[in-house]
């Protein structure tokens, strides 16, 4: 199990500022934490070798006094509970209020290490200005000001957090030395969500674009598309911009069918190479036709987060089909596109569509997800001994170790004394795991390599 830092105190001290700092440019993973609600952002972050989880105890809206306080203390309780470490946050600014001490106590009785957080301390001279003093009569030993906007402190602190609990250094795996720059490209922030809508002609791509921009607040249309031949359109959803490319746009303004049938793949591919998710369209009344299995996979092959739209449900639902049904009929014809969920939608009808893009940043979210090294080694441990990779010229191909080298897609290493000897069920049996462990719809890469 990783150490839990709970991020506990009042609202505006700053825990949100401080959780998306520690993890916020790392990728969240959202789990189930036994206890641990969902509602509660949760993460894991890489610290000097040393894999941490920080759940930010915050989110709630006080109604009252009276009850903001019973929440705060009820959220603290929980995150005293679960926690390995408990970070107080204060606001330096402010000074400390009833609230805080009341926290604190609590906090006292509970045994675990405790540190306080004097957030907002932008500069040295703030510093100099804030009577710390104040803050240690809490009777917390560690008290570090920090400003969690501007960064300033925040490492100190976490390498306290580190000294105190006295992590172990994980070896460095092999893997993240030969090729670090490939996982460091992980450590961009989150930026907009582009999403590619493809689909052979007539399955509904234009009316899908325009019942999604009908129906959310669109900031800009009709951008210069990434390709000539493409219309962009920022989409703002739930607090998230989609940039949306819809490659049916043009279509309309040409007028020989035929070419503009070939064309429309080579403008479908550029959309697709740009996008980090496609959404590919079928019409519900004739979906997985060869036109279909081509595109799909090629976007496949690309290595790309994928939606499966089944479109004209209206249509399809009234002649009595079932999506478990279809499911399952796509999943056989499509084998090589497993991994992707289904959305059933009716573009004409407006319904449905709004869902493809919370699935779009759920799927965002697994695409550039970083995952710990130790939970990665302890299923690939767990998984052999429930059934032991085969039998290779005499000798059992064992697997010894994995680290995830790049992401978008997920790409892992995984080090074997005879890597030749994996078999194609074997393969899929581990990628299968994976799978199973990170509840993971996109695409991945598994390469075995010679233990050197
Ligand atoms: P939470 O309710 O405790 O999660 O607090 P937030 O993280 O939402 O922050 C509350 C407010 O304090 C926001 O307006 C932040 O921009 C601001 N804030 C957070 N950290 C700092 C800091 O280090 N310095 C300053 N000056 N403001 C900060
Ligand atoms: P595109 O070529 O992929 O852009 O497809 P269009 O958006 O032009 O749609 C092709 C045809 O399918 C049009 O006649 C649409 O009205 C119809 N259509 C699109 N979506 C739906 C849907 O959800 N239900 C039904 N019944 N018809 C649809």
């Amino acid at each position: 199990m990783r150490p839990l830092i709970a991020l506990v105190g009042r609202p505006n001290v700053g825990k949100s500022t401080l959780f998306n700092r520690l993890a916020g440019r790392h990728a969240a993973i959202v789990e189930d934490v036994p206890g641990v609600t969902r509602d509660r952002n949760y993460a894991d972050f890489i610290w000097d070798g040393r894999t941490l989880s920080v759940v930010d105890t915050g989110g709630f809206e006080p109604e009252s006094r009276d009850r903001l306080m019973s929440q705060v203390r009820q959220q603290a309780q929980l995150a005293v509970d679960e926690a390995t470490a408990v970070v107080l946050v204060v606001d330096g600014r402010e000074g400390l209020t009833a609230l805080d001490r009341s926290v604190a106590s609590m906090l006292r009785r509970s045994g675990k290490p405790l540190f306080v957080a004097v957030n907002k301390v932008d500069t040295a001279r703030t510093e100099g200005e804030i009577p710390l003093a104040d803050f240690y009569e809490l009777g917390f030993g560690d008290v570090h000001a920090l400003s969690a906007e501007h960064g300033r402190g925040v490492s100190e602190m976490v390498d306290a957090i580190v000294e105190k609990l006295e992590l172990p250094e994980l070896p460095p795996p092999p893997e993240e030395q030969e090729e670090p720059q490939e996982v460091e490209e992980a450590d961009r922030p989150r930026g907009d969500v582009r999403i590619a809508i493809v689909g052979r002609p007539n399955v509904g791509k234009s009316t899908f674009v325009n019942a999604l921009l009908g129906q959310e607040r669109f900031v800009v249309s009709d951008v210069p598309g990434t390709t000539r031949d493409s219309i962009d359109s920022i989409v703002q959803h739930k607090g998230q911009r989609f940039v949306v490319t819809d490659t049916a746009g043009i279509r309309r303004k040409r007028s020989i069918a035929q070419k503009v049938e070939s064309y429309s793949v080579v403008r479908a591919m550029k959309a697709i190479d740009q996008a980090e998710v496609v959404a590919c369209l079928l019409d519900a009344t004739e979906a997985g036709v060869e036109q279909d299995a081509r595109l799909l996979g090629l976007v496949a092959e690309k290595g790309k987060a994928l939606i499966i739209v089944v479109n004209k449900w209206d249509i399809a639902e009234r002649e009595g089909a079932t999506q478990d049904w279809y499911e399952k009929e796509l999943g056989k014809r499509l084998p090589f596109v497993a991994f992707a969920p289904f959305v059933f939608v009716s573009a004409k009808e407006g319904r449905g569509v709004t869902k493809v893009l919370d699935r779009a940043v759920r799927l965002v979210e697994q695409y550039r997800a970083r995952f710990p090294t130790p939970q990665l080694n302890e299923l690939l441990e767990n998984l052999q001994d429930e059934h032991p990779a085969p039998i290779s010229r005499g000798h059992r191909v064992k697997l010894y170790y994995v680290a995830q080298v790049a992401y978008a897609p997920p790409t892992f290493v995984i080090q074997s004394n005879h890597p030749e000897g994996m078999t194609d069920h074997y393969r899929r049996y581990v990628e299968n795991r994976f799978r199973d462990a990170f509840g993971l719809e996109v695409p991945m890469r598994l390469v075995f390599r010679e233990r050197k």
